[in-house]
């Protein structure tokens, strides 16, 4: 069944979800606020980096894939996917100003439509907000009732750099619904994908994806817990991981130490899922201390560094990898941004390179150097910090032979196997 689809929002999990959809065989309009996204959208050219997405933008835009700044096509259309962004509040509350002016817009939208439509929320929202700000806005705006307006929400699990593959191989499907009309049209939609689906209630919904993103935040604090114990007693936290991972009620999954996780979901959204439990009057203390190690870990790597080259000013130090985690250019939260300005405090001539997050960064912060190979951001460098899981870091070797000598290679993530390497829990 080929269906009508407007998405709004085309960030990284709107254009990725209209991309697959469209991909799936759906005609799709992606209904955006930012021209440049729009234009570059429209002419087939990603505005993010992610694998497998040109192709399928070159392919199907202009005949089945549209971006637009008009909400038209929501009329058109069965289904409404709303994907705007859910940043934090100070507080580290969730700021659901765009969620609210989404619906309010496709509520307008639906005025005059007679036809039944589904709105469906794929936004990470607190427990509530699909009943509290969605279906009201929607319902107040397009004078209609619920009786031929139909609400899903519909978490998204996938994982930047590697979005589309995990869009389409889902380990399962999560759909809340306000009723079984609205669900079957979701169920159908997703069918292609053969995953499993969880049917169950829109808060419950909602409070699956803070579960899931606080959990796999609580193993990686975890992990880094264990791994800064085993360094202090020289024991590897990577023999001790797998020996643990191993035990099928673990998993061998996150368990990588190193310097925190980072990325515009699992510190917003711990931080989201504290600040809803102490507004019911719950103290939520390991979610609190899950942050306080993921703060403290980047940190580390300065700590390491000055227990190596001592006072640092002056001092020229290369930091390989700036995006939050590898395959892609997104640097939200990335954990070298702590450790770049730890370095630029202490006065040191820092030279970052990054495959494909410099421009991000240079933007963030734009008087340190950036350079255009590793080779030039080794050269003469005191050290080296290597802050992102890139594969093409696991290759390097040679290229230390252009560091002051001996070299001073620190690691936050664990990818260079050389005896000389000291990692920073490991
Ligand atoms: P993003 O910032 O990349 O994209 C949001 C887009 O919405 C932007 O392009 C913005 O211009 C647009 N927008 C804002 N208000 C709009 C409006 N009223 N009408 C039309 N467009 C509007 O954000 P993202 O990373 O795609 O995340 C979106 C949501 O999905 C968030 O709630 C996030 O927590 C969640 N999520 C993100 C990921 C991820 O890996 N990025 C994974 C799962 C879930």
């Amino acid at each position: 069944m080929s269906l009508s689809i407007s998405i709004v929002g085309g960030g990284y999990v709107g254009l990725v979800t209209g991309a697959c959809f469209t991909h799936l065989g759906n005609n799709v309009t992606i209904i955006e606020v930012d021209e440049k996204k729009i234009d570059s959208i429209n002419k087939g050219v990603p505005p993010i980096f992610e694998e497998g997405l040109e192709e399928i933008l070159l392919k199907y835009s202009g005949t089945r894939l549209f971006a637009t700044n008009s909400y038209a096509s929501v009329a058109e259309c069965d289904v409404s996917i709303i994907c705007v962004g859910t940043p934090p509040n100070p507080d580290g509350s969730s700021n659901l100003e765009y969620i609210r002016s989404a619906a309010i817009s496709i509520g307008k939208a639906l005025k005059d439509k007679n036809r039944y439509h589904v709105v469906t929320v794929k936004s990470t929202v607190p427990p509530g907000t699909t009943e509290k700000v969605v279906i009201p806005e929607v319902l107040k705006n397009s004078e209609r009732k619920s009786d031929n307006i139909g609400f899903c929400m519909n978490p998204e699990f996938l994982r930047e750099g590697r979005a589309i593959e995990d869009f389409l191989h889902p380990d399962r499907i999560v759909i809340g619904s306000s009723d079984e009309r609205a669900e079957g049209i979701l169920k159908d939609l997703y069918s292609p994908l053969q995953a499993p689906v969880i049917i169950t209630s829109l808060t419950a919904a909602e409070m699956i994806k803070y579960t899931s993103n606080s959990f796999l935040a609580t193993k990686i604090s975890f992990s880094n817990e264990i791994g800064n114990i085993c360094k202090k007693l020289g024991i590897d936290v990577y023999d001790v991981m797998k020996g643990a991972g191993l035990d099928h009620r673990i998993g061998p999954h996150f368990l990588n130490a190193g310097a925190g996780f980072g990325g515009s979901c699992f510190p917003k959204d711990v931080s989201a899922l504290i600040s809803l439990a102490e507004s019911v009057g719950e103290k939520p203390k390991l979610l609190h201390a899950v942050i306080e190690v993921n703060e403290i870990q980047p940190l580390k790597m300065l700590e390491l560094v000055h227990s190596r080259i001592g006072d640092l000013k002056s001092k020229r130090i290369a930091v390989l990898g700036l995006a939050f985690k590898d395959n892609t250019d997104d640097i939200r939260d990335s954990r070298s941004i702590p450790v770049i300005k730890g370095l630029i405090k202490e006065g040191v001539d820092v030279i970052a390179y990054d495959p494909m997050a410099m421009s991000h960064m240079q933007k963030l912060f734009p008087a340190i150097s950036y350079a255009d190979s590793i080779e030039t951001a080794l050269n003469n460098a005191d050290a080296c910090l290597i802050m992102t899981e890139w594969p093409l870091f696991s290759q390097l070797d040679e290229e230390f032979s252009l560091m002051k000598q001996p070299p001073v290679i620190l690691e936050g993530r664990r990818m260079i196997k050389r005896p000389d390497v000291e990692g920073i829990c490991w």
